[in-house]
């Protein structure tokens, strides 16, 4: 059966472009990067070259690009790296409520150390007041970490004038821009970040290669401890295929976006209207302030783990954005801090489309999803 692949929030398919410039460093240019001898010398280049790449598309230097394991470790890097680091000036993080656990999970934990979090609510579109950043912050703010756009829901921060208020303040401000890497601009000047995560696979690069932008001056205490690869803020030999892999797509994803995006977006507004003629039914999210590629709402009185296995059954792949903690479902984080109803959060449903989605591949949804909606609500 045909998959239509509807989740690339989650992850995406790697470019063949991208294998393309990755086989030589996963065959014949083995080399480690560390060592001197040819081999590890064209390891090393090919490093260089990664990193000159991913700092024209940031508009930064390439001494100021880190390469990670994941969007994951670029965020507790940022995170407990400037925290860890500047502890004696300040023991205050701010952020919100609708970050990725890799952000909040990380504050959490250092919350173990005595640091304290400040979680600046939302609006019912899941849309922070960057007034209300301004306000937040304190003689002791280490720093203020934001998403320039929402995994679950799509909603798109208003990230520059929160830099511009972190800024004005002196106060390092980290933006995780995992989601909206490869669809929003990432010019980090532009953006006002001091720090800038980003993650290869959302972006058709491949998995388990995260990209940490930290600006110059700002002191980073690193989270791996070993060797001074990656000039010491990040030890481990280097994944030289992932790096020139990361690179790579990065580089034609914003090569592509100017015919990707707008196909992308009108295939997002056709079915955001198909689904939402549905009774019942309501958008998640800001209506125009959100990710190019998603689409995503709830049901009233339909549990949305049933439409995904509904939507499983005819070769969908889909999201509701809940996370899954031992067997039991928890409505989302994200739907909650925006007020939603927990009866309605349970009801939630992820699309999020790709360049390679169709038009056909909307109108099968289309077609199957007002059927599937009924029967399971006639099933309750
Ligand atoms: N931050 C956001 C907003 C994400 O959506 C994700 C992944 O879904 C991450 C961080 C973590 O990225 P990774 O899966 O590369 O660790």
């Amino acid at each position: 059966m045909h998959t239509i692949y509807l989740d690339h929030a989650a992850t995406t398919a790697l470019d063949a472009r991208v294998l393309d410039a990755m086989i030589p460093y996963l065959t014949t240019e083995y080399g480690n990067a560390s060592s001197i001898y040819t081999l590890g010398r064209h390891a090393m280049q090919a490093i260089d070259g990664a990193r000159e790449e991913v700092a024209e598309i940031l508009g930064c230097r390439p001494t100021e690009v880190t390469f990670t394991g994941c969007g994951s470790e670029s965020d507790n890097l940022a995170i407990k790296g400037i925290a860890f680091a500047s502890q004696k000036k300040g023991n205050h993080l701010v952020t919100s409520p609708i970050e990725h656990h890799a952000v909040l999970h990380t504050c959490q934990y250092l919350e173990r150390f005595g640091f304290k979090t400040t979680y600046v609510p939302v609006d019912s579109y899941g849309r922070l007041d960057p007034d209300d950043i301004g306000r937040a912050l304190t003689d002791q703010t280490a720093l203020v970490s934001i998403m320039y756009a929402n995994n679950e829901v799509g909603t798109i921060e208003p990230v520059a004038e929160i830099g511009r208020i972190c800024r004005a303040r002196k106060i390092p401000f980290h933006v995780d821009a995992v989601q909206a890497g490869g669809s929003l601009p990432i010019d980090v000047a532009e953006l006002n970040a001091d720090l800038l995560s980003l993650s290869a696979h959302k972006f058709y690069g491949p998995k388990g290669v995260g990209i940490l932008y930290a600006r110059q001056g700002v002191r980073l205490l690193p989270q791996v401890q070993g060797g001074s690869q990656e000039r010491g803020k990040r030890a481990g030999t280097e994944n030289v295929a992932g790096i020139v892999g990361a690179a790579t797509a990065l580089r034609l994803a914003y090569e592509d976006l100017p015919r990707v995006m707008p196909r992308v977006s009108a295939l997002r507004d056709r079915l955001i209207a198909g689904v939402l003629s549905i009774a019942g039914s309501q958008l998640t999210g800001h209506p125009t302030e959100r990710l190019p590629n998603n689409a995503s709402f709830v049901f009233e009185g339909v549990e949305g783990e049933s439409i995904l296995l509904s939507l499983d059954l005819l070769g969908v792949a889909a999201s509701t954005g809940s996370a899954c903690t031992s067997g039991s479902v928890d409505p989302s984080h994200v739907l909650l801090a925006m007020h939603l109803p927990v009866e309605l959060a349970h009801g939630s449903l992820r699309l999020t489309l790709g360049k390679d989605n169709t038009d056909e591949d909307v109108d099968t949804i289309l077609a199957a999803l007002p059927g599937i909606i009924e029967k399971l609500r006639q099933l309750r």
